[in-house]
């Protein structure tokens, strides 16, 4: 049953409902109803099948039944939780009355409800909704139309912990800078989203791109917008933001308030990173580098999990940012690896920050569910805890000498608000209640009203179990009890066998109120019971409230110290990111690189950081460290260019991320894996690594090559860091030749960058003739008994071949297979296609047209398995086919 659009002929309760429904249509609604919140319709059967639970219905509608589901609110979060992971967005309607007022506006009057909030991807808070070590990003992307050309935005806030930033950005790097901040969830004005010439970007988002109505970008009612959920007069005390910035701060602000309805989290002031601050990745060198991620989607086996010595949840987030978004600038870099320094100098100080810290909870996640009327005592715990904790750390450092950056953290912990401490303290008990209402969390002694009135329920209670004993002794009846049940609240129960003791007499029957008769027992109250207990329910009720007086008064405490409590907590996390990578650098024995405005690139001993941790855990290891130099020469103006060559599983991908990663490990302003490293700050990082497939979307192993080869050799520049890898593999042998051979003269021609090209095509190594810039090395092998060993040592040369018949024996190609290739390559090597290669430099000058050359010749000797050897195509092959051909030959043999 489609959810009707009219609600003619509905229920009362149906109606509301339905009118709920078509004001929230693209999300589903958790209307509530007693302890469940209830699906219909649509809704139901979707939620049903996405959740696992069953579906049922509920009443008819105009002649049919309405399909139902629902889930307990108690377990709500978990339902949420999955919903919310599989891309759904959900209106929580609530009840905003109380049922008795309802009842009193008539007897068929529905409780009032509405929605109060919208859970999206980008907007949630809840702690089992969110992973403790990594931020949630909703972004929206502002753009406005000039009369010429159009200028781009982005805004990001973390509304669990308020952090709010504004960046320019551009079309062609659009998604770069979307991909760097990875959004749960980005807001786009409709005709943006709709825009074919955006449609690429929002493909790759998917579901992570979410079109909103353009009033919500509008950029002239932006600043009165923006000055009214800050309450500022005018937001030009933030800083002068242009149109398009505006424009995405206004969209976040109106979504911000879209889904939180009547609450409003405490966002910081929207701070601008400037353009050109940070080391720029384009999407596909990130995702090959598996920086956060690994090309699976996990974050076992990526750089982060094997840098990762954080303690904090808040401290995980700052530095898993701080690798994404590298800096560019050689003194702030500089003033990071100072922390780290620091603590290298001072482990054990590092080793008792580290401690103490364990037990920080997350402040600004607790706060923000506070301010957004979501929190519970534990929340105001959490904030104590943190603040009790900020205190002793800074006590820590007493004697020491830091460095600037953690000085400046010192003195934002010191600036925590000491008084709400006290006041936490003071307030709050030991063991906390998860949710509010359930009292129980004020200390015995803040509150004399609150104390008095917890005595005098005590009190009672201890008069009533003394009533209790009276009453046995006065009626004879031993086994007479008084008890509780939310329904009667207290009674006396006797057994049904001593009815006649309590209803004998008329003295008995005037002083016994009966109350219940039971299949063996009955139930009676007197005029004394019933005092106590409206007593007692009078001292609950009225020390509940206190309690809750209580609460609102500490978060309304807490809310107004935001901004420092924020700032605590972000000081607290950098010196647990320069503690732990200082802890890292001391057990991995890592290095301090000098980071400097030159084009240098000297790395001395470098290693891939995921590498060596995997190989040593395997028992495989040693890593064997290598050196590379791509720093200018003499007084040359430009870094240089190393081809690599190499035989498959040599190395060479793993040397060229390793340089890729230490860079970036560098400019984070982390210790690198290296003895020694020097670099020249790089601006723009790029790669084409690894054959990810993109079949998915249409484009082939070769064309995703072209395309992220395009990409930089259209965009990078002298102080760029390039590595490439096998360029040219997906195509036929002469094409992907001249490909590659191209874009090397291009890239030491007209890039000019710092570079390492990987290929396995050995011609290539001629181009050191003519290239100044460009050095051959080779990773070297050693040939034992007929079988290839790898050295995995990068050295200076070219390597003389490729092994390619020897690793295919590792793999396990069977033995004619690998005899029989053999005597091939060897009849090959001896014909004419030798030597071409050498002729070639000489023949072309640069930039030239395409190579042209005859394919090369077949083996003279010609028999079936010859044949059919010579006419397999390996790099058009797949793997299955692959596996076809080698049965096939080995039929032959
Ligand atoms: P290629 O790109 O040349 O095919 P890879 O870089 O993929 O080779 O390396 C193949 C394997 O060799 C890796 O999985 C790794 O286990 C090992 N390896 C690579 N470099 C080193 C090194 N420097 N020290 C030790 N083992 C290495």
């Amino acid at each position: 049953v489609k959810t009707p659009a009219a609600a003619a002929g509905a229920t009362p309760m149906m109606e509301q409902y339905l009118e709920i429904k078509a004001a929230n249509p693209d999300s589903l609604l958790f209307y509530r109803m007693g302890d469940f919140y209830e699906l219909f319709f649509d809704d139901a059967e979707v939620a049903a099948q996405a959740l696992g639970i069953v579906l049922t219905k509920r009443g008819k509608h105009q002649g049919h039944d309405i399909p139902m589901c629902g889930v307990p609110v108690h377990a709500a979060d978990d339902y949420l939780q999955k919903l919310i992971a599989l891309g759904f967005r959900v209106a929580v309607c609530e009840q905003i009355e109380d049922p008795a007022e309802a009842k009193k506006r008539g007897s068929k009057s529905v409780v009032r409800r509405d929605v109060i909030r919208l859970v999206t991807p980008g907007t949630i808070t809840e702690d089992k909704l969110l992973a403790p070590a990594e931020a949630s990003f909703l972004m929206a992307l502002g753009r406005v139309k000039g009369a010429a050309d159009q200028a781009w935005a982005l805004a990001w806030i973390d509304i669990s912990t308020g952090a709010f930033r504004v960046a320019e950005t551009s079309q062609d790097r659009l998604l770069a800078d979307i991909l760097r901040v990875d959004p749960r969830e980005l807001i786009v004005a409709e005709p943006v989203f709709y825009d074919p010439d955006l449609k690429p970007v929002f493909d790759v988002l998917g579901r992570v791109a979410n079109p909103q109505p353009s009033s919500l970008f509008d950029s002239t009612s932006a600043p009165a917008r923006i000055a009214r959920f800050f309450e500022v007069a005018t937001p030009d005390s933030f800083g002068t933001f242009g149109r398009a910035e505006l424009s995405a701060i206004s969209g976040i602000i109106a979504y911000v308030e879209k889904t939180q309805k009547a609450e409003r989290p405490p966002l910081s002031r929207p701070e601008r990173e400037e353009s050109g601050t940070t080391l720029f990745i384009d999407p596909a060198t990130r995702a090959n580098l598996e920086l956060l991620r690994t090309l699976s989607g996990n974050r076992e086996g990526s750089l982060f999990k094997a840098i990762d010595r954080t303690v904090t949840g808040g401290g995980a987030r700052l530095l898993a940012e701080r690798l994404t978004a590298p800096l560019t600038d050689p003194a702030a870099i500089a003033a990071r690896l100072d922390s780290v320094s620091f603590f290298r100098t001072e482990p054990r100080l590092g080793e008792a920050v580290r401690l103490a810290l364990k037990g920080v909870a997350d402040m600004p996640r607790a706060l923000s569910r506070l301010a957004l009327n979501r929190g519970g005592p534990r929340d105001l715990g959490a904030l104590r805890s943190g603040l009790s904790a900020a205190a002793s750390i800074a006590g820590l450092f007493a004697t020491a000498e830091p460095s600037a950056e953690i000085r400046d953290a010192l003195q934002a912990i010191a600036a925590l608000p000491s008084t709400l401490a006290q006041h936490l303290e003071r307030a709050l008990g030991d063991e906390l209640p998860l949710i509010r209402r359930d009292g129980g969390f004020v200390r015995a002694g803040y509150d004399a009203e609150l104390d008095e009135m917890r005595a005098l329920a005590t009190e009672s209670r201890r008069v009533i179990a003394g009533m209790e004993r009276d009453l046995a002794e006065e009626t004879g009846i031993r086994s007479l009890k008084i008890r509780h049940n939310n329904v009667l609240g207290y009674y006396i129960e006797v057994t049904a066998n001593h009815q006649a003791a309590m209803t004998g007499t008329d003295a008995a029957k005037a002083r016994f109120i009966h109350r219940q008769t039971m299949a063996n027992a009955m139930r009676f109250t007197t005029t004394e019971l019933a005092g106590l207990e409206s007593k007692i329910a009078n001292a609950a009720a009225r020390a509940l409230s206190i309690e809750l007086a209580v609460f609102e008064a500490l978060v309304k405490e807490a809310v107004a110290e935001a901004e420092a409590i924020r700032a605590g907590a972000e000081a607290l996390a950098v010196l647990d990111v320069s503690a732990a990578l200082a802890l890292l650098a001391e057990r991995e024995d890592w290095c301090r690189p000098q980071v400097d405005a030159s084009l240098a690139f000297e790395i001395e001993g470098g290693r891939h950081p995921v590498v060596e941790q995997a190989l040593r855990r395997s028992g495989e290891g040693p890593f064997v460290a290598n050196d590379c130099d791509l720093s200018p020469e003499g007084d040359g103006k430009n870094g240089a260019i190393w081809l690599l060559t190499g035989p498959n599983m040599g190395g060479k991908s793993t040397f060229l991320r390793q340089n890729a990663l230490i860079a970036i490990l560098a400019q984070t302003g982390s210790f690198v894996p290296a003895a020694k490293a020097r670099i020249g700050v790089v601006d723009r990082l790029f790669s084409r690594v690894g054959a990810s497939d993109d079949l998915a979307r249409g484009r082939s192993t070769f064309m995703v090559e072209m395309v992220e080869t395009a990409a930089i050799l259209n965009q990078a520049g002298e102080r760029s860091l390039v590595i490439l890898d096998e360029i040219g593999r997906g195509t036929a042998t002469f094409d992907g030749l001249s490909i590659a051979w191209a874009a090397v003269e291009y890239l030491h021609e007209q890039n000019r960058c710092r570079a390492i090209f990987a290929t396995h095509f050995h011609e290539m190594t001629a181009l050191a003739e003519k290239l100044t810039r460009l050095h051959n090395v080779t990773m070297r092998v050693k040939e034992w008994e007929g079988d290839v060993v790898f050295l995995h040592e990068v050295g200076k040369g070219a390597a003389d071949r490729s092994y390619g018949v020897q690793v295919a024996r590792l793999a396990g190609l069977p033995e004619a297979v690998v005899a029989r290739a053999r005597e091939v390559l060897h009849q090959l090597e001896a014909g004419e296609v030798s030597g071409k290669a050498e002729r070639l430099i000489d023949d072309l000058p640069l930039f030239s047209a395409a190579v042209k050359r005859e394919p090369p010749k077949p083996a003279p000797r010609s028999d079936a398995l010859t044949e059919t050897l010579a006419g397999l195509h390996p790099d058009e092959m797949t793997p299955r086919e692959a596996l076809e051909a080698i049965y096939r030959l080995k039929g032959l043999a």
